[in-house]
């Protein structure tokens, strides 16, 4: 099978939709389209013809495109089937038990809830698309779930290959690299990968994708057991959870 075009189109001021083409029977899906105009742009530069919009969460930065684009395009919207309510117009919902099919590829369906109660990732073709969930270097704030829950979420998602790439939703890389900084400022993984965070940044190039072996390396929120993180938060004896919390607590203040 011929892998996947993957397209970053970057909407509003630091989010990022990704298109995923499939050449051999021409299917085209939008991941999190937050407004239509880049991603019709990016549509007609490459000659793609949407077929379908997937949704990780229902927050406006996500789905802003998901009408006007429908409208458009006749294509088919796919999100969490536990949450129709917020989202207008979904024609499939998908759990981590049914997951999904586009064209002839399995798509794994994970249900990693905390920033909303029903986020979901897609997971095909060793790649993983995290929403608003895991970020490169960071996790998304707890709106509807605590710290056990993105935890959980978190810890399903490592369990996918370290060479999974990683796609999210958006480019906080560099902010959130700084913040990781003063968590592990001995993290050596840490320090090379801002130098090319850095470098990718002021050539205004996307930092996506990650992969799930640098982030267990380098993100403080897939490392609640680092030694050196707990002595620098004073935590040595907590729980990951714990750990976790207060990572984000800070984060939210940082
Ligand atoms: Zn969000
Ligand atoms: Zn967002």
């Amino acid at each position: 099978m011929t892998p996947l075009d993957i397209e970053i189109v970057p909407c509003l001021s630091d989010n990022y939709a990704y298109l995923l083409h499939d050449r051999e029977s021409g299917l085209c899906a939008v991941v999190d389209p937050s407004e239509a105009p880049p991603v019709k742009l990016a549509l007609a530069r490459r000659g793609w013809k949407l077929s379908h919009i997937l949704n990780t969460h229902h927050h406006f930065d996500h789905t802003g495109g998901n009408l006007p684009l429908k409208e458009e395009f006749g294509c088919e919207i796919v999100g969490p089937g536990k949450d129709r309510a917020r989202f207008e117009g979904l024609d499939t919902g998908v759990d981590e038990a049914t997951g999904w099919r586009f064209g002839v590829r399995d798509v794994r369906v994970l249900e990693i809830p905390a920033h909303t109660s029903s986020h979901i990732a897609f997971v095909l073709d060793g790649a993983a698309f995290t929403g608003d969930t895991l970020f490169a270097m960071g996790c998304g704030r707890l709106f509807e779930g605590t710290p056990a829950m993105m935890w959980s979420s978190l810890s399903k998602l490592m369990t996918l290959p370290d060479d999974t790439r990683v796609y999210c939703g958006h480019e906080y890389t560099q902010s959130n690299g700084r913040f990781a900084l003063t968590l592990e400022p001995g993290n050596a993984a840490h320090a090379a990968r801002m130098h090319e965070v850095d470098a990718m940044r002021a050539k205004g190039q996307p930092t996506i994708p990650s992969t799930m072996g640098l982030e267990k390396r380098t993100n403080p929120f897939l490392r609640p057991m680092s030694a050196e993180l707990r002595k620098t938060l004073g935590m040595e004896n907590a729980s990951d959870v714990e750990v976790l919390g207060e990572t984000r607590r800070r984060k939210d203040n940082f």
